[in-house]
């Protein structure tokens, strides 16, 4: 294992080098000083995207419409998986509806569509919601 990593800041997407032994907690962005590791899920335009598929932690994606009522009751969930998963992996938000070329580019056909992507490809991917049970076992086979 190398020790350090990238990963791109949920805050303003900019590439940090980190640490392997770095404290999670501890780590801030180079560029903006917020926390590399809030544990929040948070929405991604195309061009952040990249940057967080670029980087070395796993991504979870939640491609999810304002119009898709399972989408709403799903969002809690994968907040507070979001959590727990803090230091393993980046859970991004898709809006379908603001990002429809990334939508496109993965043939998202129903939503809300989960999906684990690690070292830039995809390896797992759910339609329909998870209850977090559900979500977890999920994350602990892909992730
Ligand atoms: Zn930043």
């Amino acid at each position: 294992m190398s020790d350090q990593f990238i990963a791109a800041c949920p805050a303003c997407h900019k590439k940090n080098r980190v640490a392997a032994d770095k404290p999670r907690g501890e780590a801030k962005c180079g560029a903006c000083k917020s926390p590399l590791f809030p544990g929040k899920a948070f929405n991604v335009t195309a061009d952040e995207f990249r940057a967080h598929r670029d980087s070395d932690l796993p991504l979870v994606v939640d491609f999810w419409a304002s119009w898709c009522g399972p989408c709403q009751q799903f969002a809690p969930i994968f907040e507070q998986v979001a959590q727990q998963y803090a230091d393993k992996a980046r859970f991004v938000k898709v809006s379908t509806e603001t990002e429809p070329h990334l939508a496109q580019h993965f043939i998202i056909r129903s939503i809300p569509t989960l999906m684990v992507v690690k070292n830039g490809q995809e390896v797992a991917r759910q339609a329909g919601a998870m209850g977090p049970s559900q979500l977890v076992q999920w994350l602990n086979q892909h992730l």
